[in-house]
């Protein structure tokens, strides 16, 4: 039986109506940011056009979800008309719960095909034991994918990749592939037959982490193939979430840099041609100065005004104004 004592105080319960509050701002807060960077995304690199048919790939996991949800969201207040057909491929791992993703999409009222392929068989005969087998398993995924888009008329495929995504995969070409790779917003498939989105390529994944929370997806677990993740590409993850949050600021400048590339402050010869620029006596102001000291950011590294602070008044005189900062993200 209740006491007096086990009821809520008044204040508690003003509390408890602030702690609400709080979390309904902040959710919509969310809300707005995950449907403006899609939005953006899409604009920016014209993803989606008026009349597309957009296949939606739904793994079960919270990125997918996000994605499907987000579309879905944008489509009732885009000024375009698309239509979305998800889709699951069901790779018969043992244990894939099939009933929950077309009871999802029943609900959300999604059009939706499953594919039935026994991938996993197929990879578990190929492989041997204890090696990873996920890159045979996305390489006869991806033809299955595509066949089906054909299937269905999709124009485009629509993939759950996030901004971390593309980041990791950046540090895994540079750390081990010696190149500067990341993952294509946009592409067409290897096959030159679909154009593949990734509409997800401003949005963070702790956010996506959240709106899974608050939208209450049936997640369904990635480890049912019992393969291991990438190990490197966890290092990788576990990389970036240390920098967010030790450095904030860093991820957000980080993933705008590569959307800022000045080839001609890189190396590649394939994209600047070094070997034939001659001056032309011309001036330009936003040249560049090559006996200045770098103003990169990089922590500890000083730059030209901090070195001229620390110089007597007599030698900062002589010392060059600082340029600006054309290269830095705006
Ligand atoms: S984790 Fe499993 S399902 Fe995913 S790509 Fe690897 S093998 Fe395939």
């Amino acid at each position: 039986m209740n006491t007096t004592t086990d009821m809520p105080t008044a204040d508690q319960q003003a509390a408890e109506k602030a702690a609400e509050k709080k979390a309904a701002f902040e959710i919509n807060k969310l809300s707005k940011r995950l449907h403006r960077q899609v939005g953006e995304a899409i604009t920016d690199y014209r993803m989606i056009e008026d009349g597309d048919r957009v296949m939606v790939c739904l793994s079960g996991g919270k990125d997918s979800y996000g994605l499907l949800d987000i579309l879905l969201g944008l489509q009732q207040r885009a000024p375009i008309r698309f239509s979305i057909v998800a889709v699951n491929l069901d790779q018969k791992q043992p244990g894939f719960p099939a009933d929950i993703l077309p009871a999802y999409l029943k609900s959300r009222g999604v059009e939706f095909h499953i594919e039935n392929q026994d991938t996993y068989s197929i990879v578990k005969r190929l492989i041997p034991e204890g090696q990873t087998m996920c890159s045979l398993c996305s390489r006869l995924r991806r033809g299955i994918l595509y066949r089906v888009a054909g299937e269905l008329g999709a124009t485009k495929i629509a993939l759950g990749h996030h901004r971390d995504d593309f980041l990791g995969t950046i540090f895994l070409n540079m750390f081990f592939g010696g190149k500067l790779k990341g993952m294509p917003p946009k592409l067409v498939s290897d096959d030159g037959r679909h154009t593949v989105i990734r509409p997800l390529a401003y949005v963070a994944e702790t956010d996506l982490e959240r709106w899974a929370a608050h939208r209450e997806f049936p997640i369904i677990p990635c480890s049912l193939c019992g393969s291991q993740e990438n190990l490197q590409r966890v290092q990788m993850k576990k990389m970036l979430r240390e920098w967010d949050r030790n450095f904030p600021g860093r991820i957000d400048n980080l993933h705008r840099a590569f959307s800022h590339v000045v080839p001609s402050h890189l190396m590649d010869r394939k994209l600047f041609p070094f070997e034939t620029i001659r001056p032309d006596g011309i001036p330009d102001a936003a040249g560049d100065k090559a006996f200045d000291e770098d103003d990169g950011d990089d922590e500890g590294c000083a730059t030209p005004a901090s070195a001229a602070a620390a110089l007597p008044a007599e030698a900062t005189v002589a010392m060059p104004v600082p340029r600006g900062r054309r290269d830095a993200p705006a």
